[in-house]
């Protein structure tokens, strides 16, 4: 379980979350939705460790794990697809992907989810280009990298941010379906999203953010509601 509670974090002198508490049950699928600027990207930087809270607690499984270092947080079953994919342009697929079995191997022995097979296989384009250098594929290819080599790190927990953000329909489908056969193995999954339609269709329930703070919560059997309340999708998601 990931347990996110009363965090305030920013940019130096700069306040962007306000008291943001949310959490994740093993297991489970949660999307956290809102408009540009809302301090989606902010909230999963701090929850990785890429920035310090100000105040408050980031726990997974009872274990703080605020501002831990990137292979501590797989230790501890949590793996991040960030918007730019952070992948490293210059080497292969391959590479790329031996590099995650690795660290997931080492550090999540005895807890391991996903052979190099299973994973090469929910992606067909991935295996098409395993000995491309990643800098030379499409955008939709490297999210595509960038998702299996999460999986490769053993985590129990998958926080992806915008995962469909500038890609093809198509690309976007087949991403889709990857995250929803996840789903149903059990993965947990924290989905950021500006497009509700696409966390409605993937999630169990949201939070909801606006300038910094959760405005609303969305539980499960309320997302038909929800959207069909275009009053209140229109004031928090514009
Ligand atoms: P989007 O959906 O457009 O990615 P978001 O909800 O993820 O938006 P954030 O990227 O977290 O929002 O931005 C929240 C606020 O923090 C914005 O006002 C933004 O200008 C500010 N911000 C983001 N990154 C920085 C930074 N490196 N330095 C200063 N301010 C920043």
């Amino acid at each position: 379980m990931l347990e996110v509670k009363t965090v305030s974090a920013g940019y130096g002198a700069l306040t962007v979350l306000r008291d943001v508490s949310l959490h994740v049950e093993d297991g489970e699928a949660v999307a956290l939705v809102g408009a540009n600027g809302a301090g989606k990207t902010t909230l999963v930087r701090t929850i990785c460790g890429l920035q310090r809270a100000h105040s408050g607690s980031i726990a997974k499984n009872g274990a703080d794990i605020s501002a831990m270092p990137a292979h501590e947080l797989v230790r501890h079953g949590l793996a991040v697809v960030l918007e730019n994919r952070r992948l490293f342009g210059e080497l292969t697929v391959r590479e790329n992907l031996r590099l995650a079995q690795t660290v997931g191997r080492r550090v999540r022995a005895g807890r391991m989810r996903f052979s190099w097979d299973e994973v090469t296989t929910l992606f067909p384009v991935v295996q098409e280009r395993m000995d491309s250098a990643v800098e030379l594929l499409s955008g939709g290819q490297q999210q595509m990298v960038a998702i299996a080599r999460a999986l490769l790190l053993q985590p129990d927990l998958l926080i992806m941010d915008e995962p469909s953000t500038g890609l093809a329909p198509k690309v976007v489908k087949d991403i889709l379906l990857v995250i929803k056969a996840l789903r149903d193995r059990g993965m947990g999954l924290l989905l950021i999203e500006q497009n509700v339609g696409i966390a409605a269709e993937i999630t169990d329930r949201a939070y909801v953010m606006a300038v910094g703070s959760i405005v609303h919560e969305i539980g499960r059997g309320e997302w038909q509601s929800f959207l069909d309340n275009e009053l209140l999708v229109k004031a928090y998601l514009g």
